[in-house]
């Protein structure tokens, strides 16, 4: 199927072949007629996919070709999404999608100031892309209307549960019209999110395009095993001598992503590190200047790289491996997006074969592993249990509480506070209202 047979109209056509898309992807063919028909959806769909133009595209259309006349434009389209990044990730491709449409879009989300967001809702939006705690705010606040909205997209809503997110938003769909058309974006189909689409979808379609759980198979994996000590020589040899460029390492903690940061730029290997402790305007330069070449590497943590979105990034290293294994595909899939070539390379010391066999038994494949010259584990070492970090994640029981981007905000009460006077924006996703409202008259 090409885009010009799949119903779209001449002014968003004229923008899709403006990106150089010659063709839809499979979640596009199968996703964009069935909403332009007006059906609720339930798509399986992991990043990387194309689902992002998969409902922008159509919501674009439908919203384009019925106008509304006079007076302020009404919100007729909200998007949820679980991190800020994701948030301002669709918001722009809203905007490259829409350029050639006269609909109007505006991003909200925490950890910004909130007056420029709400002069931008006063003067009138038609798609309204936001994360839920800050929108909670705008509705707390009666900054926002919501009375008017015909389409809601949840995207990535199974992070949004992983994050603690259900709260808000069922607090959210309790103010949106009844009647409305809900399309259901996640990777992954636990029994939280068929819950979740059996109160929320009406006869919902079901898109599946990508195999639960499967790593991308544009993306080659392997292991180097290497004691926990010399990880950060391994990598910093393996970057200089194969020439990476553009890498992004996962780290286990803010503060090991901080550390391995710096320690990188002192071997003159350019690199910055992104997680929740860092300033939204931080994130952004440093996500800014990794997509600019100007840095080399970047450390993340795994929320705070939920949503980044580079074309062509070639190389995803797990200098620790996730606690959560399905965290595994989540990072792998940075790369090997639509339709390049990745490569994931995993250090993995001893204390980490636990976590490993949990990874190849949920991918369903042997990771091959690689022992590189010099940096042979030594056998006389013994394992020790991996920490419990920031980044764990319990996923049958209630989530613990987190901040703004999903990372476990701490459970005792001096810690939340010294965290809190930090960061004013952290209790974006706390669901806790009366530490959100506080926050909100800080912000
Ligand atoms: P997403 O899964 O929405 O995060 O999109 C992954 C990447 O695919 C983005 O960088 C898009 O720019 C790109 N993309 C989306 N649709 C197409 C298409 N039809 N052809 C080629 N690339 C696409």
């Amino acid at each position: 199927m090409s885009f010009d047979t799949i119903g779209l109209s001449a002014d968003i056509l004229r923008a899709v072949s403006e990106q150089g898309y010659s063709e839809p992807t499979p979640v596009q063919e199968q996703a964009i007629p069935v909403i332009l028909e007006r059906n609720d959806i339930l798509a399986g769909a992991q990043t990387g996919t194309g689902k992002t133009a998969g409902f922008t595209l159509p919501l674009l259309e439908i919203l384009s070709s019925e106008k509304k006349s006079g007076g302020k434009r009404p919100v007729r389209a909200l998007v949820l999404t679980p991190t800020r990044e994701l948030a301002a990730q669709v918001e722009e491709s809203i905007k490259t999608y829409g350029k050639y449409t006269a609909l109007k879009s505006c991003v909200i989300f925490g950890g910004v100031k909130i007056g420029p967001q709400i002069n931008k809702l006063r003067s009138g939006v038609d798609i309204l892309v936001a994360t839920p705690g800050r929108l909670l705010d705008h509705i707390q606040q009666r900054t926002l209307d919501l009375s008017k909205v015909e389409i809601l997209v949840l995207d990535e809503a199974d992070r949004m549960l992983d994050m603690g997110f259900i709260r808000d938003i069922q607090k959210i769909l309790a103010v949106l019209p009844k009647q409305r058309q809900n399309l259901l974006f996640s990777a992954t189909f636990s029994n939280e999110i068929k819950t979740l689409a059996g109160k929320l979808l009406n006869s919902p379609v079901l898109i599946e395009v990508a195999k639960k759980n499967t790593a991308s198979e544009m993306v080659s994996q392997i292991i180097y095993p290497v004691d926990k000590s010399r990880k950060r020589e391994l990598l910093t040899t393996l970057i200089k001598s194969e020439k990476w460029f553009q890498v992004l390492v996962f780290a286990r903690t803010k503060h090991g992503a901080d550390r391995l940061a710096s320690q990188l730029s002192r071997e003159r290997v350019p690199a910055a590190a992104i997680h929740g402790n860092k300033s939204q305007g931080q994130r952004t330069r440093a996500l800014e200047d990794f997509k600019n070449n100007k840095v080399q590497v970047l450390v993340a943590t795994d929320i705070a790289a939920r949503g980044i979105d580079i074309d062509q990034l070639p190389h995803v290293v797990n200098y620790e491996l996730p606690n959560v294994p399905e965290d595994y595909v989540h990072r792998i899939g940075r790369t090997g997006r639509a339709g390049h070539e990745g490569q994931a390379v995993s250090l993995v010391c001893i204390d980490e074969k636990k976590l490993l066999n949990d990874i190849e038994r949920l991918i369903n494949q042997q990771i091959p592993k690689v022992i590189i010259d010099g940096f042979e584990p030594d056998p006389t070492i013994k394992a020790e249990p991996t920490k419990k970090t920031g980044g764990q994640r319990t996923r049958q029981k209630a989530r613990p509480t987190r901040n703004a981007n999903g990372e476990n905000a701490p459970s005792n009460k001096n810690n939340s506070r010294r965290r809190n006077s930090k960061r004013p924006g952290s209790t974006e996703s706390t669901g806790n209202n009366q530490q959100r409202r506080s926050n909100a008259k800080k912000r």
